[in-house]
């Protein structure tokens, strides 16, 4: 049997209820994987566990439910893969090396602005030969060619051709924590291969982390799928909405009139789909197509 042409996936991180920054990213990724008449994957990428919040993931899942959206197969948590990632770990063991520095030490000697004016450390290499003296290792990083500088570029279904030096705007960067988490990069590419994932819709704020991505795939011999990122809702004083910038969770017991009227309809307005729909059903019987215009008017099939 041929592979699927299309396997989509929304991925959220379980630090809160769905907002509608999130309502976004998965619109996006669903409308397409409808498009294109693929299969829709949910992850929840719980790697980070002092940021996740007990109760969350299944929130998400409720909310994504209550929406009309309906993944396919089983959803998986990232905690319960981690044989994976150690898989993963193992095939690099030749370009990783233990670093001893903490993150001041870091943002004391480098910050550069990365592609969406994100402040971003760049790693100055310090322990690349073996941990300075008097450093006990905390993180594992992940080498960077260093001569010639290594330049990622791809072309972008939304945001166009992207490109970036990783040597002089990531420098070497980390796979597993010095908590001992693995890093979300290392995470999300061996998911996403595992899984088949063809094409990753999510937002832009991801753009700066997707040629480390890339760089992954290519060292662990992965392929690498397509990519569209869609813009961020920012809040008034123009942050990305997230918890922590007080974004508003849907109220999951609102009516479903309220669900579509004050989240899904804005959430598609955000998005450049002026629709208009009285039921969840119609809404994406709107949308679906509404979707194909826009990238079609946009040259982004
Ligand atoms: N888990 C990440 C987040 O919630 C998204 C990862 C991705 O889509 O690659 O921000």
């Amino acid at each position: 049997m041929n592979a699927p042409a299309y396997i989509g996936r929304f991925a959220p991180s379980p630090t809160g209820p769905l907002h509608m920054g999130s309502l976004v990213a998965a619109m996006a990724s669903y409308l397409d994987a409808k498009l294109h008449h693929g299969q829709w994957l949910v992850r929840i990428e719980d790697v980070d566990k002092d940021r996740n919040v007990p109760g969350a993931d299944r929130e998400i899942l409720a909310s994504l439910e209550r929406c009309g959206m309906r993944w396919d197969g089983e959803v998986v948590w990232q905690t319960q893969r981690e044989a994976l990632y150690d898989e993963a770990l193992a095939r690099l063991a030749q370009n990783v090396y233990p670093c001893g520095c903490s993150r001041k030490e870091i943002a004391d000697s480098q910050t550069r602005l990365g592609q969406n004016g994100n402040a971003m450390l760049v790693y100055p290499g310090t322990c690349r030969e073996g941990l300075a003296p008097g450093k006990t290792p905390r993180a594992l990083r992940l080498r960077t060619p260093q001569q010639p500088h290594r330049i990622i570029s791809f072309d972008d279904r939304w945001a166009g051709h992207v490109s970036q030096d990783i040597t002089a705007e990531v420098g070497d960067f980390v796979i597993r924590r010095a908590d001992g988490y693995w890093a979300y990069q290392l995470a999300v590419v061996v998911d996403d291969a595992a899984q088949g994932i063809t094409d990753i819709v999510r937002g832009a704020d991801l753009l700066d982390s997707t040629p480390r991505q890339l760089y992954l795939q290519e060292l662990l011999g992965l392929p690498h799928p397509r990519y569209l990122h869609v813009p961020v809702v920012l809040n008034a004083d123009g942050e990305k909405l997230s918890k922590q910038t007080g974004a508003q969770a849907f109220d999951t017991g609102a009516s479903a009139a309220s669900l579509l009227n004050d989240a899904m309809l804005p959430a598609a307005r955000f998005l450049g789909l002026p629709i208009e729909a009285q039921t969840v059903e119609a809404f994406w019987r709107a949308a679906v197509p509404a979707w194909g215009r826009l990238l079609e008017r946009q040259g982004q099939v």
